[in-house]
């Protein structure tokens, strides 16, 4: 099997692409390379946590937010290391570049692919279909294939032997769109997918009692997220704090779920949570098919309950 290619600027990411890069290595003795672009910190990491090769990019004039001048990057990286499949991250930048890769290198490509298998030699990936209520397995024939892995998928490479460190010099192509600017994220914006734990509030929940369920995730060192509708009609949330099939897909420790009712397209993003626990009035509500702890109870009661016992 040809080679492989890893690249994304989240340094975590890139850590779980490499486990994802060591099962086609072990498999297929596929050689592992990583790309890096102005983070030689990043470099050393990787170069320190199994890649065969890095290839580091340096120049300060090329943005990371800058998805077509990174993709034209990482084409040159995989041509130079002869690698046919790139994995990428398939948080919101990565399927961007995902996209424009493809494009670019007339390659196959699947995004948001949560687990990967070798079938005879073919590299089979695993993702969520029709919304989220089942599991598709799909392969890509080209025989250049471009691999979105979405966050967590793999446990973070740890430490390994040495690889080679080389510099690459990329060719500058002429590039069709400009970036004009580049916004910071908004102060209140946080990453619930690294929370080990998450207190989700739903529809369930009334606006005045956000403050006990902020009160519950920071004293149990964890984060607030919310169901869709929280965010797009309600507007009490921005956007990255959603769960489930638009929004995030996240595997915390302990999820608190307080007045959600369990659609699919909200489960897709918190099932694989290692302890789920869910409080709604009506007991015959979705969101307890998946819990491992059901309450019926109103949420302003437990909310209040809760945050006055942690205080
Ligand atoms: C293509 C598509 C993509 C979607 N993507 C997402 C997504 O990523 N994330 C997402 O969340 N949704 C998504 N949705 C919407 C999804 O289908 C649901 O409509 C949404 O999850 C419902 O949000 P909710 O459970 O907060 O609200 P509701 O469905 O209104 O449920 C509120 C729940 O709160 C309970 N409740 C009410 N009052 C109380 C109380 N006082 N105490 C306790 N419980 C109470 C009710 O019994 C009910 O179960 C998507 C839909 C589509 C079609």
């Amino acid at each position: 099997m040809a080679g492989v290619l890893i690249y994304s600027d989240k340094q975590n990411i890139s850590l779980e692409l490499l486990t994802a890069a060591q099962l086609l290595k072990n498999g297929t003795g596929a050689k592992i390379n990583a790309l890096t672009v102005n983070n030689d910190e990043q470099a050393a990491i990787l170069s320190g946590s199994g890649a065969d090769v890095v290839y580091k990019v340096t120049d300060a004039d090329v943005s990371l937010a800058d998805s077509n001048i990174i993709a034209e990057i990482v084409k040159q990286a995989a041509e130079k290391a002869e690698a046919d499949i790139i994995f990428l991250g398939s948080n919101r930048r990565g399927k961007e570049l995902a996209g424009r890769l493809a494009q670019k290198t007339e390659a196959g490509c699947l995004t948001d692919v949560g687990g990967l298998a070798l079938e005879g030699g073919t590299i089979e990936c695993t993702r969520n279909s029709l919304g989220g209520a089942t599991v598709a397995r799909q392969q890509i024939t080209t025989s250049k294939k471009v691999i979105a892995l979405s966050p967590h998928s793999f446990e973070a490479a740890g430490s390994a032997a040495a690889g080679n460190t080389l510099e690459l010099d990329i060719m500058k192509p002429d590039i069709t769109s400009k970036l004009v600017e580049v916004k910071n994220r908004s102060a209140d914006a946080v990453d619930i997918q690294n929370a080990e734990v998450l207190v989700i509030v739903g529809q369930g929940v009334e606006k005045d009692d956000l403050v006990h369920a902020s009160a519950i995730a920071k004293a149990l060192g964890g984060e607030v997220a919310c169901s869709k509708p929280v965010a797009t009609d309600k507007k009490w949330f921005s956007e990255d704090f959603i769960i489930g099939l638009s929004g995030k897909q996240c595997r915390p420790q302990l999820a608190i779920i307080l007045g959600v009712s369990g659609q699919v397209q909200f489960t897709v993003g918190i099932r694989d949570a290692h302890v789920i626990a869910a409080v709604n009035n009506d007991e015959n509500a979705f969101i307890f098919q998946l819990a491992d702890y059901a309450m019926v109870a109103d949420s302003k009661d437990v909310l209040a309950g809760l945050a006055k016992a942690l205080s």
